[in-house]
């Protein structure tokens, strides 16, 4: 559904929509702030307020336990008391609510912690104790190194240098060891930390834009969640996919497509306020992590982003409200599910996920988890042995006190609602078990044919999960064959390509299912991995009825064998079909005529040469321009 433009919307993208003049600024200050003088992003406001918040905390407490022991002359207690509870106060109210506060107060809590050390050192009264104070500094080092950008993080090192040095040489205690220990502790301490925590954070940064990539986005999501979960204001998820951005790469060159989503980053980095996240979530894909968000806040801000892309170019927009339960990926579908509908609805729009509407996708949820989606297998049949040489697992939803939901019923709710992930996962599962049993015990190599949607195979995941299922059930990865429909290509398919490029490399073959019914079918069968061409039964069904038909399959048949693919027709639900089939070509046959599917211990394997044996002259029934046809 559009996000509609209700009056309490107009009132807060007001607040979120800034000047161009503004957005401008904004930018350049962005661009530069991402070569140059850009914070770890491992720093969000949650993750300051805790490092800082539990070092003044800490820093607090030990000086308090240390004051409760007994003490060398000279020391002022009550001072250095005052000191040390002010410090824990102040780790408390970070930890509580420093996550709310402005960046730039972290540059004066580092320098107040600075002068807090400093009158510590001075309350020690000189000797062991000042110089034990002394050693506070090395928090500030570490925080400091932590939460800032290299110039930032270097200046308060200084000022931490300059404070320890001044306040040791007040006690009479700066003389040449203490110069060169202290301080060169701290930068090599501070050194390393900052060093380290950039480093690890490599990992999840997209080198292109500089934002964090998927990696770096699902977990600051996570920690997002954790918070939200245990009372924290709402977050919402923004999943932003460029539409045509494979024409406009094929037009500009890969370099001009790198230059749009560098300046795809660059104009919505104004919209980031703190809390939140921009990444980079895939090839086309961003990401927009809100935090904090207030009814109509989002609806907002993903307007906006939608209408800020230059050079002409738009985007489809998919906005997901966290809601109880919601777990990283169970956002994220949701979101994604949300975007798809822009995409599938004209794209250049923004839609919100409805959980309220999705009722059934929650009962979904809740019957893959009770078992209650199961496989049933279609025998496929060698058209010019009769000998079955694989299944079809199909999905059926067996729910209690309703019998028996076919899939069309629920596998398109399935799709929009993410759930078709779990349901795929437990199709894969059964039937690479099952079919792995199947041949161990006729000694035959059976195929397993899986369904799987554009969808599934978007997911980085996917490919692991199907080695991982392949190698539990002990089925080697050329008895693997995974179904996709040609509408799976529609819209951005260059992960569903890589995706079935990896799968292929490992040795599972790939069908096109229900081929003819999508459109440009014949131009992509030669750049895509795919095996296997599963004729659509609304080509077959008509036979010999509707005998036009019999040239397109004959053509279709022909084009597939001269790409070296195996043909398998769907649908046979007559002896005529499957003889006619078998002498226009076609490898392998499907339908009603060889059995429907049904259970596991229902299958029946046998050969089916009786059913394949024409008992009559096909070609004397058939009219004849079926017959030119079959030549
Ligand atoms: P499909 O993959 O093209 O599966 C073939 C469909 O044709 C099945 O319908 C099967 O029962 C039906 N069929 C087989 N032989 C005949 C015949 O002789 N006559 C007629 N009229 N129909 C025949 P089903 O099981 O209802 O599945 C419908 C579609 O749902 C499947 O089409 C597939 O696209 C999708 N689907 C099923 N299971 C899954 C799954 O596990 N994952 C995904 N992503 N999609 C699935
Ligand atoms: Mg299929
Ligand atoms: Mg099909």
């Amino acid at each position: 559904m559009p996000v509609t433009d209700t009056p309490a919307d107009r009132i807060s993208l007001a607040r979120v929509v800034m000047s161009p003049a503004k957005i401008g600024a904004r930018s350049i200050a962005a661009a530069r702030s991402i070569r140059f003088a850009s914070a770890p992003a491992i720093a969000t406001p949650r993750v300051m307020a805790k490092a800082t918040g539990f070092l003044y905390l800490s820093g607090g407490a030990l000086c308090l336990i240390a004051l409760c022991l007994p003490q060398r002359p000279g020391v002022r207690v009550l001072a250095a008391a005052v000191s040390a509870v002010l410090s824990f106060a102040a780790g408390l109210a970070l930890l509580l609510q420093g996550h709310r506060w402005p960046r730039w107060w972290y540059h004066l809590f580092i320098f107040s912690g600075n002068v807090l050390i400093a009158l510590s050192v001075y309350d020690g009264g000189g000797g062991r104790t000042s110089m034990a104070y002394a050693s506070l500094y090395i928090f500030v080092a570490v925080d400091c190194f932590f939460l800032f950008a290299w110039p930032w993080a270097c200046l308060h090192l200084a000022v931490a240098i300059a404070c320890c040095l001044f306040s040791l040489a007040v006690v009479k205690e700066a003389d040449f060891g203490q110069v060169l220990l202290i301080p060169g502790t701290l930068v090599v301490a501070a050194a390393i930390v900052g060093w380290l925590v950039r480093a690890a954070e490599a990992a999840e940064i997209d080198t292109l834009t500089g934002l964090p990539n998927r990696r770096g986005l699902d977990r600051q999501l996570a920690a997002a969640i954790r918070e939200t979960a245990a009372g924290s204001p709402g977050i919402a998820l923004v999943l932003i996919d460029m539409d045509h951005f494979r024409s406009f790469n094929e037009r500009e060159g890969q370099a001009g497509g790198d230059r749009l989503l560098r300046a795809l980053a660059k104009v919505w980095r104004p919209f980031v306020g703190d809390g939140d996240v921009l990444a980079r979530y895939g090839a086309d894909e961003f990401a927009l992590l809100l935090t904090d968000v207030r009814p109509g806040d989002v609806a907002a801000a993903a307007e906006s982003v939608r209408t800020a892309i230059p050079h002409g170019q738009t985007c489809s927009v998919g906005v997901a409200d966290w809601e109880l339960g919601d777990t990283v990926s169970l956002l994220n579908a949701r979101a994604d599910a949300a975007m798809y509908e822009s995409k599938t609805s004209g794209r250049n729009r923004v839609t919100h996920h409805n959980v309220n509407g999705s009722s059934e996708a929650a009962e979904l949820t809740r019957a893959i988890k009770n078992g209650e989606i199961v496989a049933y297998y279609q025998p496929i049949v060698d058209l010019a042995t009769g000998d079955v040489v694989g299944v079809e697992a199909l999905a059926r939803w067996i729910k209690p006190g309703h019998g028996m939901v076919v899939p069309d019923d629920f596998i398109p709710q399935a799709e929009i609602s993410g759930a078709i992930e779990d349901i795929g996962q437990v199709m894969l599962t059964a039937a690479c078990a099952q079919v792995a049993v199947w041949s161990k015990v006729h000694g035959t190599a059976f195929v397993a044919s899986v369904n799987v949607c554009a969808r599934e195979l978007r997911n980085p995941r996917y490919v692991d999960r199907v080695r991982a299922i392949l190698v539990d059930a002990d089925l080697p990865s050329s008895q693997l064959v995974l179904e996709l429909t040609e509408t799976a290509f529609d819209g951005d398919a260059d992960a569903v390509v890589a995706a079935l490029e990896e799968l292929h490399a490992l040795g599972v073959r790939i069908a096109i299912d229900d081929f003819g019914t999508g459109y440009s079918s014949l131009s992509r069968l030669d750049r895509l991995p795919v095996d296997v061409v599963k004729i659509d039964r609304s080509f077959v069904s008509p036979l010999p009825a509707a005998a036009t038909r019999a040239p397109l399959i004959a053509a279709i048949i022909a084009m597939a064998r001269a790409l070296d693919l195996t043909v398998v027709a769907e649908g046979i639900e007559h002896p005529y079909q499957a003889a006619l089939l078998r002498t226009l070509g076609c490898q392998r046959g499907q339908g009603y005529w060889f059995d429907r599917p049904c259970p596991a211990d229902l299958v029946d394997l046998s050969s089916r040469h009786a059913a394949i044996s024409p008992t009559r002259d096909v070609h004397a029934e058939v009219p004849v321009d079926l017959r030119r046809a079959a030549v």
